[in-house]
């Protein structure tokens, strides 16, 4: 038997970490660096003001104006690596961090829908094989963050899973065409109560047409979209044809 701290304890004791760390490697998905479930930095992103998301989703400006959101981070860099990990490489680690993320924004906004008598929380549906696999459902667990801490501000918020939507391959399609069928799958499963309002909730917006086509087949059942709420938004790529110099 060898000594219990002798050279082949340590060296065993050495192997048991590097299995340990085979079998749940720890790192931050943001950056990835070691041994941490994530990093001061990239964690710093989450803690900032949200953000009024909604001018740079082409998909929200129609009609009668485009609807309020509100975004945490701009989906790129550490943020977009950490969202990729949470959603696609299944970090249940990273629930609590981005529901404690979206507490905050909503404690944020709280302040814009004090005029709101009664709130609908509504999330934009996962897809159902994703919410399989994950083994939760991601905007549902956030929009049940926001009405949580609503309540909290004293606002009647109740989160409402009253969406369904036939989610299809969405890759290679344009922007329009995202939209339409976007538009086409969105279903309002239940009735969400006389007077309420309805604030949408998602973990990221990209061109915004999933929101938008949220908001068209609510409004069309005869309530009101007031606003949107996102972890994450893609930025602004503004085309150079549409740089202007300021001059009028
Ligand atoms: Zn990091």
């Amino acid at each position: 038997m060898s000594e219990p701290n002798g050279p082949a304890a340590r060296a065993l004791a050495a192997a048991a970490r590097d299995v340990a760390r085979l079998v749940v490697p720890v790192c931050c998905p943001g950056c990835g660096l070691d041994d941490v479930r994530w990093c001061d930095e990239c964690e710093a992103t989450w803690w900032d003001a949200p953000f009024r998301s909604d001018s740079s989703a082409p998909r929200l400006q129609r009609g009668e104006g485009a609807l309020a959101v509100w975004s945490v981070a701009d989906l790129e860099g550490s943020a977009q690596q950490m969202i990729e990990a949470w959603k696609d490489s299944d970090r249940r680690d990273l629930d609590p961090f981005f529901v404690a993320a979206m507490t905050r924004a909503a404690g944020h906004v709280a302040g814009e829908l004090a005029e709101v008598p009664a709130i609908s929380v509504v999330p934009i549906p996962a897809q159902r094989a994703s919410t399989r696999r994950r083994g939760v459902d991601l905007p549902a667990l956030l929009a049940d963050a926001c009405a949580q801490r609503w309540r909290e501000c004293r606002l009647d918020a109740v989160a409402q899973t009253a969406l369904s939507m036939r989610r299809a391959e969405s890759r290679g399609l344009s922007a329009r065409q995202r939209w339409r069928a976007a538009q086409r799958s969105m279903r309002l499963e239940r009735s969400l109560g006389r007077g309420r309002a309805v604030v949408l909730i998602d973990d990221v917006m990209t061109t915004g047409a999933t929101l938008a086509a949220a908001r068209d087949c609510i409004e069309n059942a005869g309530w009101v979209v007031c606003a949107g709420i996102t972890l994450a938004a893609a930025p602004v790529r503004t085309k150079s044809s549409q740089v202007g110099l300021g001059w009028g």
